[in-house]
């Protein structure tokens, strides 16, 4: 047991403010130890509450994603959320990873349908599989009932969603399932988490969501992402990112200002959580907690 070993659940009723971390598995060698320096950078700095790390598109990143949750949970006592989605895996398969999972210490899992092969327009589960998230969520409640299950939701919708009403009964019914938590896709105008939790309360959604908030590094990055996920880049940020265009430092600033703005207007609107997409790297994470707490915003993180 490390010195936590909490499920998510525990963290998000304690009423403290909590900041999330999200990592990507490396793809090599290099990149796993730059992805556990900024690991130790933050630890001593933000002390996330808690991280979570991806799984890979089509599960290529399966033995990475199982590798560094354990690694970042054992040396480095973080409590760890795994993501697992649906693609490329049977349900006994499914079965197999989650009780890999659990023989890791592993109690918290992101429960994902994952996204169609590059070129596909629509997700098709292999035979034997979960077509919905939904379904990986009963699976985890039936076969290791004692994780802690977060489920991804959409401030601007799921690109494939017909419209926001349908998409919001989908999230329901993951959370009906079993999920205690949503984390939501990134995005750039608090107007649409307002709206989102709004509806979601509506619908009879109770358990947290946790925004999802990436400071943007540059407008090419923002703008493949947005084709990417769906998130819209308002014309402002768009505006103040291409004045920076070709000075990276200044690309940066400009990402972190709209982060600070977002972050200050979600806390002093009783926003209790901020998950932060962070790429493997410290600086923008960084930058950001210094903002807040020199603002007053956020209370002192250091330990
Ligand atoms: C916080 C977060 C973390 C993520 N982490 C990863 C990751 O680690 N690895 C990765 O590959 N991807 C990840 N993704 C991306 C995610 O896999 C994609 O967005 C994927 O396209 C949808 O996954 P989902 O779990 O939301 O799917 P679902 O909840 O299954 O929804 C997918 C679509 O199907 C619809 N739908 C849901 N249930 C039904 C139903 N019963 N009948 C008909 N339609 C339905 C929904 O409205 C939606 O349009 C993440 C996304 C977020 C927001």
């Amino acid at each position: 047991m490390n010195s936590k070993d909490l499920p998510i659940s525990s963290h998000l009723a304690s009423g403290r403010e909590i900041i999330s971390v999200e990592f990507s598995p490396p793809r090599s060698d290099d990149a796993g130890r730059q992805l556990l320096e900024t690991a130790k950078i933050l630890k001593e700095r933000i002390v996330p509450d808690f991280v979570s790390i991806t799984y890979g598109a089509g599960g290529s990143t399966r033995a990475r994603t199982e590798e560094y949750a354990r690694i970042l949970r054992r040396d480095y006592e973080f409590d760890v959320v795994a993501h697992l989605t649906c693609v490329g895996s049977t349900r006994e398969e499914l079965r197999t990873i989650l009780r890999e999972y659990r023989q890791a210490g592993l109690r918290n899992i992101m429960a994902l349908r994952g996204d169609p092969p590059k070129g596909e327009a629509n997700f098709r589960a292999v035979e034997g599989g979960c077509a919905h998230a939904s379904e990986l969520v009963e699976l985890i409640r039936e076969s290791e009932p004692e994780f802690c299950i977060g489920v991804a939701g959409y401030p601007e919708k799921h690109p494939q969603a017909p419209d926001m009403a349908s998409d919001i009964a989908f999230l329901k019914k993951k959370v009906d399932a079993g999920a205690a938590f949503v984390t939501t896709q990134l995005f750039y105008d608090n107007r649409f988490h307002f709206d989102f939790v709004k509806n979601c309360r509506a619908a009879g959604i109770t358990v947290p969501i946790l925004p999802g908030l990436m400071p943007p590094l540059g407008l090419e990055q923002v703008l493949r992402f947005g084709k990417m996920n769906g998130s819209s880049v308002p014309a402002e940020l768009e505006k103040r990112l291409a004045a920076a265009a070709g000075d990276a430092a200044l690309e940066r600033k400009a990402g972190i200002d709209w982060t600070v703005d977002q972050a200050r207007d979600l806390l002093k609107n009783g926003v209790r959580h901020l998950h932060l997409y962070v790429m493997n790297k410290s600086e923008s994470a960084l930058a950001l907690v210094d903002r807040l707490e020199e603002e007053g915003i956020l209370a002192t993180r250091r330990r």
